[in-house]
């Protein structure tokens, strides 16, 4: 069986290459559960296959896709279960453990993104803050875990609200943090409760510091409400880790020198970051109405690394050329500052854990200061991801290569076409 969010995202099912639906006897996408439950109740004989939702199979030769569902209440999950993994050999001292807040994307508006409509836009279901409480208790118990993760798209501020409220009651000493957006109502107050409640860091969708980028990408995202959020985090205690998208179709000179000079110019306002460049991905906004945002040619494109369709290969009819973003991105990639801030560079182990191995406390912690950082011990236990991540760069650059000659190659044949067809029309 296969599933997860990656077949899920693949725009549609029949662009999933046909060696994958065959090496398999169920691809299941979407949400999971009620299809894996039916599944095994069908194989049991209890459970007719053509009512099990969500999956696709083959059956004598022939792709048969089921009907979608959704789980519409969320609170009826159970607690996620880790039994069975090794959680001893984690790194993280306590075991830090996922728990999900919500399903969906509250805000599903951002224009380079595909995340939120695999789950379907305006079907984001909230799990209670109760229930979330009694996750993290269970979890305590079970492994000792002391630190959670949200593994959601966006932590939603009425949840956060409801946490703020619960966990201090309960009296319980977990620390908490995941991924968010820039929102009006994450204000000085609010975020201090968010603290006193366990949050330790927050995972920030950026993506650019000009707010003419902003505007194009429709985060909702002030880039004067990002500038106050990161001083009040600072100054709680709570650590930032910052995504950041490099060549947002449009995006020119100065709004890139927007992010990179803040990226080098105050590094006291975050403690990683994460830089990616722009990929055009079937079924966001900007896909779907190319020519509102400079972007023409597009072509879809099979990249069998990624088992499907799901590659975008497009011309920019206005700001940054491909090549001189690319070259952004070098500059990025071997500026040694910002290196450093790299959550792939070692560093990133930092945000990770409430009680890192770092010697700066916040000013304000009441915490034990952890025993000092022990830089030997670290270095070995990244000298492997950091070989990984050499060999990687060279495959990322092998198939970005291979890539664009084959979208050189349709782009000219398809220049020769429209010439054969003008030189025909002109004779006629
Ligand atoms: S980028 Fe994040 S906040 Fe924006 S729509 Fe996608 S999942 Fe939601």
């Amino acid at each position: 069986m296969l599933g997860g969010s990656y077949i899920t995202e693949v725009y549609d099912s029949e662009w999933l290459e046909d060696s994958v639906v065959s090496a398999v006897d169920w691809v299941v996408r979407y949400e999971g559960e009620d299809a894996l439950h039916k599944l095994l109740l069908h194989l049991e004989g209890e459970w007719k296959i053509e009512d099990v939702p969500n999956i696709l199979y083959m059956k004598d030769g022939v792709r048969v896709e089921n009907p979608r569902d959704r789980i519409r209440d969320i609170d009826v999950l159970a607690t996620p279960n880790y039994d069975d993994l090794p959680l001893e050999m984690y790194l993280d001292r306590p075991v830090r453990l996922m728990v999900m807040g919500n399903r969906g994307c509250y805000w599903a508006k951002c224009t380079f993104c595909a995340h939120f409509w695999s789950l379907g836009v305006g079907a984001m279901r909230d799990r209670s803050a109760i229930k979330l409480v009694s996750d993290m208790h269970e979890l305590q118990e079970r492994h000792g875990a002391r630190s959670f993760y949200f593994c959601d798209e966006s932590m939603y501020p009425p949840t956060l609200e409801g946490l703020c409220d619960l966990i201090p009651q309960t009296g319980m000493d977990v620390k908490w943090g995941g991924m968010i957006r820039f929102e009006e109502s994450l204000d000085r107050a609010f975020l201090q409760r968010m603290y006193d409640a366990g949050c330790y860091s927050l995972f920030f969708g950026l993506e650019s510091m000009s707010q003419a980028m902003q505007d194009v990408i429709k985060k909702g995202t002030q880039v004067d409400v990002v500038w106050r959020t990161l001083r009040d985090c600072k100054e709680i205690g709570i650590k930032v880790h910052l995504f950041f998208i490099l060549g947002i179709p449009g995006e020119t000179e100065a709004d890139m020198m927007e992010s990179l000079n803040f990226m080098r110019n105050h590094p006291d306002l975050y403690e990683t970051l994460q830089i990616a460049q722009f990929e055009l991905l079937v079924g966001s906004p900007i896909y779907l109405k190319p020519e509102r945002y400079g972007v023409n040619n597009l072509e879809v494109v099979s990249d069998h690394a990624r088992l499907a369709y799901s590659e975008v290969a497009y011309d920019r009819t206005r700001g940054l050329t491909h090549e001189e973003i690319s070259a952004y991105v070098e500059e990025v990639d071997n500026d040694d500052m910002i290196y450093r801030k790299n959550i792939w560079s070692g560093y990133g182990f930092t945000i990770y854990q409430p009680d890192p191995p770092v010697l700066e406390r916040p000013k304000n912690s009441k915490r034990p200061v952890p025993p000092p950082l022990d830089l030997a011990k670290l270095n070995d236990v990244f000298k492997p991801i950091e070989k990984h991540r050499a060999a990687s760069t060279d495959e990322v650059e092998e198939r970005r290569s291979s890539f664009n000659k084959v979208a050189t190659q349709q782009k000219q044949e398809a220049e020769r076409r429209a010439k054969a067809i003008t030189a025909e029309r002109d004779s006629a």
